[in-house]
């Protein structure tokens, strides 16, 4: 059998513990006997990352602007333990964070869809996709403690001299104070890429905050969301048949749980940290969630929504086999495919990565699962290892494309 060409390469960043191991088993099992595969790889695993001072993570980043396409497995960021346990020379950032900040963009997480698995919550038909402003609020904030006495201003400068002065609190016991920004730039990338993002996948757009509360800070993410449909989208929208809803968070979540689903909803960065993981946990498992930033260039880098798994990890070195679930792993792959398929002219490649994505869902819905979707799984489950459940999506794909 032939295999199938690319026409351009995709930047491939391998990854650390359990996923790095179900990475290696996907390439050889359901990529490299049909593509023939062709990769600018960055080894992001910790101890590379250590070695290259994580330098490694910074030209991944650039990779990805230069060829358009990147596809990341999961990567351990190093806390205090993981310092002690690889030896690390420091505790490097975030590598999702790095490659966020070069690229700059919205991380779209979507829940992988199979018939045969039943949501937590009962009315949700159709996938929900959360975009999440993914800079700045409190994941930018400086923060310090008080003590009783202590009173917070909020002061700003302009152009060298004091502008603004506005009290926070006098503290009459001890406390904590925060200080948040974002920037108008940001926020307006961000609607922008959610508007687009919502005419491409054909979906209702949903934008929630708190500017009943916050009415400055908040205020300007709603007018700027406002201001962007009115003059760019609405016509767009309108010929689509779709909507834009503005509504305050509270209201969203109400909603957003008795809808059937099958919409964006673009959330601000702590919202959409919170809600993306209620929304993979309501329709399953975070293992079938799968996550995409998309720079304003229009760069795109594929991953799975979870992290290392590093339970799964520990008994695989023990000699086990573990039923850790590579669906996410393998829709970063198959996403990255078929977009680089896309933007290259590429229709076997395109439809390699449909076909594939069937035989996973075929593979579930013959029964074949990890042991993670056994709570929500709708008929007479047999649970296998990842090993076993990805020899079984290759046979799915065998009868599935004819090959
Ligand atoms: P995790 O790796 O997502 O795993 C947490 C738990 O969720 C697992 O122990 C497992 O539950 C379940 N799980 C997650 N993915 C699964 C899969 N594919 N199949 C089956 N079960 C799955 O989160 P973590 O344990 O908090 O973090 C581990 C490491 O990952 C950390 O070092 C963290 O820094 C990193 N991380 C990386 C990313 C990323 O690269 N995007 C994201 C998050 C975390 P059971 O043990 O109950 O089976
Ligand atoms: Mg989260």
């Amino acid at each position: 059998m032939d295999k199938i060409p690319m026409h351009a390469p995709v930047v491939e960043m391998d990854g650390d513990e359990m996923t790095r191991v179900l990475w290696q088993m996907i390439k050889e099992e359901l990529i490299a006997p049909f593509v023939e595969l062709q990769t600018v790889y960055f080894d992001l695993g910790l101890k590379n990352r250590d070695a290259t001072e994580d330098a490694v993570t910074v030209e991944a980043a650039y990779a990805v602007k230069k060829y358009h396409v990147g596809i990341k497995c999961a990567t351990i960021t190093p806390n205090a333990d993981r310092v002690r346990e690889y030896g690390l020379r420091r505790m490097y950032k975030s590598p999702n964070g790095t490659l966020r900040a070069i690229l700059d963009g919205t991380v779209f997480r979507t829940p992988i869809p199979a018939p045969c698995l039943m949501p937590y919550i009962r009315t949700w038909k159709k996938p929900i996709t959360i975009a999440r402003h993914a800079y700045g609020d409190i994941y930018r904030a400086v923060e310090c403690s008080a003590e009783a006495g202590d009173t917070a201003e909020l002061v700003v400068s302009r152009q060298g001299a004091e502008f603004l002065r506005t009290p926070i609190y006098r503290f009459e016991g001890a406390g904590v104070v925060q200080g948040a920004y974002n920037k108008d730039a940001s926020i307006e990338a961000f609607a922008d890429s959610c508007f687009r993002f919502a005419l491409e996948e054909k979906q209702d757009l949903w934008f929630s905050c708190k500017d009943t509360i916050s009415k400055t800070y908040d205020g300007r993410f709603r007018d700027i969301f406002a201001r962007l449909y009115e003059e760019k989208y609405k016509a767009l929208f309108e010929a689509e048949g779709l909507s834009y809803l503005y509504t305050l968070i509270d209201d969203a979540v109400a909603r957003a749980v008795r809808s059937e689903g099958g919409f964006l909803w673009a959330c601000k960065n702590y919202d959409g940290d919170v809600m993306s993981d209620m929304i993979a946990s309501g329709f399953g498992s975070i293992a079938m969630m799968r996550s995409v930033l998309v720079s304003p260039s229009g760069d795109r880098e594929y991953e799975a929504a979870h992290g290392t798994i590093t339970r799964h990890y520990r008994r695989y070195l023990r000699g086990e086999q573990p039923s850790s679930n590579p669906v996410a792993t393998i829709f970063a792959w198959t996403g990255g495919l078929c977009w680089s398929g896309k933007l290259n002219g590429n229709p076997q490649l395109v439809r390699w990565s449909c076909d594939m994505e069937k035989a996973v869902l075929q593979t579930i819905a013959s029964g074949c699962i990890t042991k993670d979707l056994l709570p929500v799984y709708n008929g007479t489950p047999e649970v296998v290892s990842s090993a076993e459940f990805l020899r079984r999506v290759r046979e799915s794909y065998l009868s599935l494309s004819g090959a």
